[in-house]
């Protein structure tokens, strides 16, 4: 835990650390942690469970991995108000002030461990992108709720066009959410298109933005967030869901919102009257969260739907059949990036890793999978993914001129 309280002595705090060598450190400020909001220093469950997930998915050493909670404030009033509460009790600062508690970490942490990869999680959207953009040319570092999330939407994506045999350029995405999340995934699924010579222009044509106040539109009348100006439509504002798919007639839909329950039975129906095979991801966590179940899924678009969600659901007996939809979760990606960002020395993190990534990902899944109704390869092959992926990684890095390290001759075994 680096508090505000010891600002200016967070190198120091930083030699107590008993391990020698680290080479992942997960941190947050508590702020947005999962769909559950502002837990402040409680969030700390976070970085630990994502570096368990390095240990598991990516077999990294327990022992070489930090979790940090900058406990900078919080600005959840029960917190503030709970006698019991042991973070630090006053309003997290704005601006400057916070930026320099955080530059202060980020100097620290390297300046003892200057080749450990940093991960920033669950930080709410107006720093999110903002410290991504600050750091991700200088620090080993990048943001698993953007790059993460938009690697594992994308494979998701991937491998869902290979079962309805289309081109991701010919898809209309359409978001509920335009947090960090969302933007993260379209950023993703448009820089595919532009390789595939959709110019950037075109690319965002395919992309529409729903948050709480309605579809993003350049006339809205509100001050839109600086993420959601690029995919801000010029076309005429629509206040719900609804609407939106009535209109705009979504090949897909990706829920990134934290509502429970938004993708009804209408909207999914409307959709599907217009789709064959709508492709639809719930990806908000929780479970409790998501914005609709795999079995509505398949009961409203008659199993036509292909699903995933970003938390665990059982599999659906559907019409004699066992669908086994899976869990479109980042955890499939950041550990074997991570892992391939270590071994590689790269220098920083970058976006051709992600798509390599989603790339390796997808096409992990086999033919069996799809016809149960998984997107995403079994867990069960969790570490060969990890493995495949690290490769992937380290071969981008090389050939970017990025990694240190030259590419062994059979970099899965060497990784495994
Ligand atoms: P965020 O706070 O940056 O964004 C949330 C967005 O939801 C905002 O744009 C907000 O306007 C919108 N929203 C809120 N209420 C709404 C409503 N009633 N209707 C429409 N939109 C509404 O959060 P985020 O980091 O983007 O995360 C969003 C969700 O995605 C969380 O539940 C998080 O757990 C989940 N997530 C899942 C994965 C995964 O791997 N599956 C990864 C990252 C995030």
């Amino acid at each position: 835990y680096l508090s505000s309280s010891l600002q200016g002595s967070f190198r120091k705090t930083i030699d107590n650390w008993p391990q020698e060598e680290v080479d992942i450190i997960v941190v947050t400020d508590g702020s947005r942690i999962l769909g559950l909001g502002d837990l402040g220093a409680n969030g700390m469950g976070i970085p630990i469970g994502k570096l368990s997930l390095y240990v598991a998915c990516a077999g990294i050493d327990p022992s070489r991995t930090l979790p940090v909670m900058l406990d900078v404030g919080t600005n959840n009033e029960e917190l503030l108000s709970d006698k019991l509460y042991l973070g630090e009790q006053h309003r997290k600062p704005s601006g400057d002030e916070y930026y320099e508690l955080v530059y202060e970490f980020m100097i620290a942490a390297r300046d003892r461990w200057p080749n450990a990869l940093i991960q920033f999680e669950d930080f709410t959207n107006d720093h999110a992108f903002s410290l991504l953009h600050k750091y991700r040319s200088r620090f080993l570092s990048f943001n698993d709720d953007l790059q993460g999330t938009g690697a594992v939407a994308l494979a998701g994506l991937l491998a869902a066009l290979r079962v309805t045999g289309k081109n991701i350029e010919a898809q209309r995405i359409l978001f509920l959410g335009a947090g960090t999340a969302a933007v993260g995934s379209a950023e993703m699924m448009a820089a595919v298109m532009i390789e595939n010579g959709l110019t950037p222009e075109q690319a965002r044509q395919q992309f529409w933005l729903v948050d709480s106040k309605g579809l993003v539109t350049t006339s809205r009348g509100d001050t839109l967030a600086e993420h959601k100006i690029p995919y801000a439509r010029e076309e005429g504002y629509l206040e719900t869901l609804i609407e939106v798919v009535k209109q705009v007639k979504p090949t897909v839909m990706l829920g990134l919102s934290m509502q429970s329950g938004a993708f009804t039975e209408e909207v999914v129906k409307a959709m599907n009257r217009e789709v064959e095979r709508p492709i639809i991801f719930a990806l908000s966590n929780p479970t409790s969260k998501a914005e609709c179940t795999p079995e509505q899924v398949y009961q409203w678009t008659d199993g036509s739907g292909i699903y995933a969600s970003g938390s665990p659901f059982a599999p659906v007996e559907y019409k004699g059949r066992t669908l086994k939809p899976c869990q479109g979760n980042n955890m499939y990606i950041f550990p074997g990036v991570g892992l391939g960002a270590i071994l590689s020395g790269a220098q920083t993190v970058t976006d051709s890793m992600f798509f390599a990534a989603a790339k390796t990902l997808a096409a992990m899944v086999g033919e069996e999978e799809l016809e149960v109704g998984s997107l995403y390869p079994s867990l069960k092959q969790i570490r060969d993914i990890s493995a495949a992926i690290a490769a992937a990684v380290w071969e981008t890095g090389w050939s970017e001129g990025n990694a240190k390290g030259q590419v062994p001759d059979n970099p899965i075994q060497y990784i495994q």
